[in-house]
This record gives C-alpha cells, structure tokens and sequence, in this order.
C-alpha cells in the first residue's frame, strides 16, 4: 500500500540486539520465553512474507445514501479557529499461516496513521493456533480453530466457530481480511452489540485470538523442557507416595501431643481464672467464719 521508509536498521533492545546478530532465528522463540517485542524491525526479519491490510474503519455519506467506507475514520475536535481533524487508522498484519496482529494509528496525515498502525500491529503480532475442531470433518489439517473461542471489545462480542472444510468464511468481510492474514480458511462467526463499529469488531476478534494463545490444547505436543518437569514431578509424587504412611505415623502422636498440650493450656488456663474466685470465696467463708466466731464469741 505505501513504501517503507529503507532506513538501516539499529537495533535498540537487547531483543533486537540478539535478532540482528542471527542469534534468534524463529519468532517462536521469543514467543516461548514470553519477552515483549518493541522494535517492528525484528518482526520484519523474522517474518519476512508479511503482508499488511487496511480495515475500513471509517465512513462518509455515499451517493445513494448509506455510507461508503473508507480506510481511515476522521475525527474531529474544535479549537478557537475551527474544527481540527485527527485521522485514525486500523491495520490487520499477517503471514498467511499462523501469525497475525492488529494495530492501531492515529496521525493527522493519513499516510502517517497507517504507518503508525502497521507498526503497531507489528509489535501485537501472536501466533494464531490453527485446527479442526469440527466434527463434521474431524480431519486433522489446520484448516479451521481447535475449538469454539470468544472475545469482545467495547459492546461488540464475538464468537468464532470451527466449520469442516469448504464451508469458507462465513463472517464480515472486513473479519474475512483479519482470517486470510492469519491463516483460516473455514470459520463460523457469530457476533452481538453494535459492529457497525469495525474496529472494535476486529480488535474482538484479535482477543478471542490472544484468548485462545492461554489455552493449553491436550494434543499439542509439548516442548522437552516441559516433559521432563512432568517426568521428575511424577518421581516426586511416587516417592511422596511411599513416604506417606511412615509420615502419617510419626505426624499422628505429635498431633496428639499438640493437642494434649492445648488441653492441658485450657485446663491451667481456668484453673488460674479460678483461682482468685477460690481465693475470694476462701476469704468470705474466712471473713463468716470469723463473724461466726465473734457471734459465738458474744
Ligand atoms: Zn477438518
């Protein structure tokens, strides 16, 4: 849509450093450790076939009434000479196989606002774990989404369905951009609350995504890392397994003892509320006494 602007890259992080240096090869490494992306350009080395889309965010009354859509929304706010316009861009980025962002920009200028946007959405990038969830194919080809997802955004709430194969994009067609660019050839949608909104709608989609990436799906294979930490909990829990009873024994009498010892705590601690009433009470019967004796006494 716009040349890039073909300034040598320097990298600024420590991320960077290490992409520009070829010591991290695939962006699912950085996805793996969980670091933060904060330079496009190591999203542009790693990804090279990147391709970017604009949404229709933005709209102006058409001919025949309606609204035609354009690219970018206007927005206006008023200053003592006159209105001032801000223009706001929404960018979808993708590979086309399981990596996809979106981004937002906003600028005065229009080129700039997509500019802006689509670097963004290269700094949002997430993988996009691809399936068949449907049972009505149950092929094992990453066609469609594992499972049934959702997201919402402002008042627009969106559900994503997996569908068997050759049902196609049955969804929006500014959502069927958002799919092509992340990979989805077979989808269901449905959608609730105002997505007249468009960039809402998209960025609904983009959580039901990010919600999907925290899921752990059960024939995923797992890193060796993680198996081998299941291995040795495993040992962990068989030998706690025999260790048990001969713990339960030993923890059984110092329980009782404790106990015991809290009884005996509630027995002196009475004892010695009691203690001054006896004495008290002593010193009455004493005190009668006493008057006993001096009655006797008379
Ligand atoms: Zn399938």
């Amino acid at each position: 849509m716009y040349e890039e602007r073909t300034t040598l890259w320097i990298p600024k992080t420590d991320l960077g450093r290490e992409v520009f240096e070829g010591k991290i090869l695939s962006i699912d490494e950085i996805f793996e450790t969980g670091r933060k992306i904060k330079e496009p350009q190591i999203v542009d080395k790693l990804l090279p076939n990147l391709k970017s889309d604009v949404i229709f965010i933005g709209g102006s009354p058409g001919k025949g009434g309606g609204i035609k859509r354009t690219p970018t929304k206007r927005t206006a706010r008023m200053h003592r000479s006159g209105r001032r316009y801000n223009i706001v861009a929404l960018v979808v980025i993708g590979n086309g196989d399981g990596y996809f962002g979106v981004g937002k920009g906003e600028s005065s200028e229009h080129r700039e606002a997509i500019r802006k946007a689509t670097e963004n959405a290269k700094l949002n990038i997430i993988p996009i774990k691809r399936g068949c969830g449907s049972w009505e194919c149950a092929c094992s080809e990453k066609h469609s989404l594992p499972f049934r997802i959702e997201g919402s955004e402002g008042s627009v709430k969106v559900v994503l369905k997996p569908a068997p194969k050759g049902i196609g994009l049955c969804i929006n067609d500014e959502a069927k951009k958002a799919m092509r660019l992340a990979g989805i050839a077979d989808i269901w949608c449905k959608s609730f609350g105002n997505t007249g909104t468009r960039s809402n709608y998209i960025i609904a989609i983009f959580n039901a995504f990010k919600e999907m990436n925290r899921m752990k799906i059960p024939g995923e294979a797992m890193p060796e890392e993680e198996k081998e930490e299941k291995k040795t909990k495993k040992k962990k829990a068989e030998t706690k397994k025999e260790i048990i009873p001969e713990e339960t024994i030993e923890e059984a009498p110092k329980e009782n003892k404790k106990k015991t010892k809290k009884k005996k705590a509630k027995k002196q601690v009475p004892e010695e509320a009691i203690a001054p009433e006896a004495e008290a009470e002593s010193e009455e019967e004493i005190a009668e006494e006493n008057i006993e004796n001096s009655e006797a006494g008379e």
